[in-house]
């Protein structure tokens, strides 16, 4: 069975049987709105884009040649991507579950092939997703104008580079999926390296709530067991990921184990209250070892 389809099931499942989206949804959403209108405003507001139109390059509104642009956009780049590689080392993966527009869209797929009643208008949205980030990562190199002012072959490159961007988005997200995560993005090789058994993460927090109902394990997109992550080996055969990568840095801490777990464990509001059998964030020690027993027994 491809991976998605039990996944899709029991996420859509769990999606009608609630009222509001999973507060994990409402993470994504918010942290998604806010990158995408961050990756637009820096080149759309003037602050910086590169323009290999006309070769306007632009920083903080003033016009500037290309090795001028790239020594001043080097520095905050460099800076950032220190803040991602401490953040990552230490904390581990939340960039690949949170923030990643390939996960977002990957997963709007998800939820527009379980929304049957609404498949067309679910696929448009995906549509204007991958458009949109086209659009940002055009407006990034080019002063956008030229769709309309430049020369016909001018607009026509660029018209092509935006829709072959988008196009591309569009079919890894919809043909590929999670499944991309879980063995072919070279980004998430790096940040596998780089993540390792840090502070936070998945835990059996009360295993005594646990009902063996397996469903964790069906929903994972990185296809590890969320209730064995410090106790079981991780799978050999990985795409890109050799052997040698432990669970918790293939762990890509998106928390779908634990918003399906919470589902399971929790249909009625008093239930909700119980604890339930997983948890994502900061590690405690003596639920670790809780769980070992368990697993002794
Ligand atoms: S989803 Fe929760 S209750 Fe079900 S097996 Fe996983 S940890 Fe146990
Ligand atoms: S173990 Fe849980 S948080 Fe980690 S990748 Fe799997 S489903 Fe996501």
């Amino acid at each position: 069975m491809p991976l998605g389809t039990v996944r899709e099931l029991l996420l859509a499942g769990l999606g009608r049987a609630r009222r509001s989206p999973h507060r994990y949804t409402w993470w994504r959403i918010g942290i998604g709105t806010l990158f995408t209108s961050l990756v637009l405003a820096l080149p759309l507001s003037g602050l910086f884009h590169f323009d290999l139109w006309r070769g306007a390059h632009t920083v903080a509104g003033e016009t500037v040649d290309f090795t001028t642009a790239a020594k001043r956009f080097a520095f905050p780049f460099l800076g950032i991507n220190v803040l991602i590689l401490l953040a990552t080392r230490f904390l581990g993966r939340y960039l690949c579950g949170f923030v990643c527009p390939v996960g977002s869209l990957a997963r709007l797929f998800d939820w527009a092939r379980s929304n049957r009643r609404h498949a067309g208008l679910a696929r448009a949205a995906c549509a204007s997703v991958a458009l949109l980030l086209g659009y940002a990562v055009l407006a990034f190199w080019c002063d956008v104008r030229v769709l309309v002012e430049g020369t016909p072959l001018a607009r026509a490159l660029a018209a092509g580079a935006w829709l072959a961007l988008s196009g591309g988005l569009y079919w890894l997200c919809a043909r590929i999926g999670l499944a991309f995560c879980q063995r072919w993005c070279p980004s998430g090789v790096y940040f596998a390296v780089l993540a390792h058994e840090g502070p936070t993460g998945i835990e059996l927090a009360h295993p005594q709530a646990c009902t063996d109902c397996g469903a964790c394990d069906s929903v994972c997109p990185m296809d590890l067991e969320p209730r064995r992550l410090a106790q079981a080996a991780p799978r050999e055969e990985r795409g890109w990921y050799g052997e040698g990568f432990s669970n918790a840095s293939l762990c890509i801490r998106c928390g779908d184990c634990v918003q399906v777990c919470e589902g399971v464990n929790a249909r009625t509001r008093a239930e909700l209250l119980q604890p339930v059998a997983l948890r994502m964030g900061f590690l405690r020690t003596q639920d670790v070892t809780a769980d070992q027993e368990r697993e002794r027994a």
